[in-house]
This record gives C-alpha cells, sequence and structure tokens, in this order.
C-alpha cells in the first residue's frame, strides 16, 4: 500500500511520570507512516485529493502540545488513534522519541511504535422477539454511531426459521460490514453492550433473543479463546448468517476453513454452482 512519511517532527510536551516533567516540558520526536491510496492524488494533481502532510504536521503538534499524559505509549496510542479517524487514512505506523527521558544514564532515544488500522469485519445481526426490525435498524445505528467504527454496508433484512431451539418465533437476520479499530476483545464488548440495551437476556442457549451479534470475520483473524471464536465457530452451518453475508461478500474468507463465504454456502445447501440460486429464506424490504 502506498505510504505518506513524515520523519522526526520536534514537539513540545509535558508528558511523563514524574512531576517535574509535567512542569517544565522537555521535547519529543514524532515519526509516522500514514498507509493511504494515493492514486487519485497523483493522477489528478490536486492537494484535496491528498492527505495533507501539513495539515497532518500540525495536528500532531498541537495534540502532543495540548495533551497531557504519564505515558508515551499512550500518547501514541491516542495520536495513531485519532490521526485514522480523521484523515483519510487505512493503517498508521506511528513512532514517539523522547531523546531527553529522565534515564539517568547516557543514552540516544528512547521511544514507542505503535501501529493501528481499521480492520474488516462482519457481524451477524440476528432478532426473533418483540418488534424484531427495530431491534436490528437500533444495532446498526449504534455500530456506525461509534466513532471507533465505519459502517460499510449491511445485506437485506431475511426472514428464517430457528436455529437448535425450535420452539420459537421465527428470527429477523442481516449482517453488517464495518472496519473498526477495536480489537476483537473490543469489538466483542461493544456487541456485549449493544445487546444489553436491547435487554437481553441469556435463558435459553440458542434460545428467543431480543438481540443477538457476532463476529463472523474479522480481518485474517485466526483465534479460539474462552470468550471468542473467530472465525465463528458454527457459521459454516447457518444459512441465516451465510445467505446475507453472501450478498454483501461472497469472497470473505474463513480462514479457519480455508473456504470463502460463497463455497460455504453451496456446501451448506448441497448444491452445484449451476444451482446456487436456491433459496430458502425470504428478504424483508429494510
Ligand atoms: P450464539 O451467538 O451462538 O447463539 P450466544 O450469543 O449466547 O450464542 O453467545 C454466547 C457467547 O459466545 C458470548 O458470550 C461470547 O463470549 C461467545 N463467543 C465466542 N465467539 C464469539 C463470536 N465470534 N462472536 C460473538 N460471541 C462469541
Ligand atoms: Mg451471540
Amino acid at each position: 500500500m502506498d505510504k505518506i512519511i513524515i520523519e522526526g517532527l520536534s514537539c513540545f510536551g509535558k508528558h511523563g511520570v514524574l512531576p517535574e516533567e509535567n512542569r517544565l516540558g522537555q521535547n519529543f520526536i514524532i515519526s509516522c507512516e500514514l498507509y493511504c491510496d494515493i492514486e487519485e492524488a497523483a493522477h489528478t494533481d490536486n492537494i484535496d485529493k491528498a492527505v495533507n502532510y501539513a495539515e497532518v504536521s500540525r495536528f500532531i503538534r498541537d495534540f502532543t502540545e495540548n495533551n497531557v499524559f504519564k505515558l508515551i505509549e499512550t500518547l501514541g496510542y491516542r495520536l495513531a488513534c485519532m490521526l485514522l479517524k480523521k484523515y483519510n487514512i487505512k493503517k498508521v505506523k506511528l513512532r514517539v522519541d523522547k531523546p531527553s527521558a529522565p534515564i539517568g544514564l547516557p543514552f540516544k532515544t528512547v521511544a514507542v511504535e505503535t501501529c493501528l488500522k481499521w480492520n474488516t469485519s462482519y457481524i451477524g445481526l440476528g432478532s426473533n422477539i418483540g418488534d424484531k426490525k427495530a431491534y436490528l435498524d437500533m444495532a446498526v445505528k449504534e455500530l456506525s454511531s461509534d466513532e471507533n467504527i465505519r459502517l460499510i454496508k449491511t445485506a437485506d433484512y431475511i426472514e428464517t426459521e430457528p436455529y437448535g431451539y425450535a420452539d420459537q418465533d421465527s428470527f429477523l437476520n442481516s449482517v453488517a460490514k464495518i472496519e473498526t479499530i477495536y480489537t476483537p476483545f473490543q469489538l466483542l464488548d461493544k456487541l456485549r453492550h449493544i445487546e444489553a440495551m436491547a435487554k437481553r437476556e441469556r435463558k435459553i442457549h440458542w434460545g428467543p433473543r431480543t438481540l443477538d451479534l457476532d463476529i463472523l470475520l474479522y480481518e485474517d483473524v485466526v483465534m479460539d479463546t474462552r470468550d471468542l471464536t473467530i472465525p465463528h465457530i458454527d457459521m459454516a452451518n447457518r444459512e441465516f448468517v451465510l445467505k446475507p453475508l453472501c450478498q454483501i461478500a461472497p469472497y470473505a474468507m474463513n480462514n479457519a476453513l480455508g473456504k470463502t463465504a460463497l463455497q460455504m454456502y453451496r456446501e451448506l445447501n448441497g448444491v452445484s454452482p449451476a444451482r446456487q440460486n436456491t433459496d430458502t429464506c425470504q428478504t424483508v424490504k429494510g
């Protein structure tokens, strides 16, 4: 990916654990690599299409001067977050040097480097109690209004038969494609928070719920922990997940299985590629 590089930007700041540092201040040197698509700017030769490095540099300097943190880890992380949200940047690598850090030994510099990016993730949405459409709409709105999340698109809402525990109302399901700065665990927390807003109660496993939000995929991450498994462990068996996922991202990859959404969908339905349009779910106009 293309990148813009700012190297050795000198900024005065009062960051530090010691009170003298907060009182007197010192010099911090900031360097960053801003990964972005420069194609349009390069072809049009138009500054409005470019990430303006002068503006970014002034923003970094102002942020460093106008805030006080104990740790350069925090300064670097906060700066990287702000840059991702404020400018059209996909990924940022940011280094904060503190050459006058109070170490009491001869040294050249001490630095912390942070790397942060917008990660693509697919979220499964489901509801089968009350005003199902309103619950899904609420979830989509909550996702899109979080500054650490960008909603890219949402599949049509589809009505589906209950899965697992059959003695319950039909579901309304969808999948949202998002980009997020959150780590997988932070994202899970966010989803649990939105579920809680819908007053979700966990009574019966796979039982009725006002709102169920699952992380289906998160970049190419494969992880299996007590609280979080990515890709979602059961997605290949769930038509109500695969159908909307195929609508918005047929080639999204499940790296645990080495299969795309479309492959999983076809295998689940036992259809050959020529018969892939066989539908068992009814689309609900959202
Ligand atoms: P399900 O979504 O399979 O119907 P629940 O919504 O009741 O079941 O999920 C129970 C737990 O599953 C959650 O508390 C969460 O910790 C865990 N979990 C594991 N992997 C994931 C994932 N990829 N997305 C969401 N929750 C997950
Ligand atoms: Mg769930």
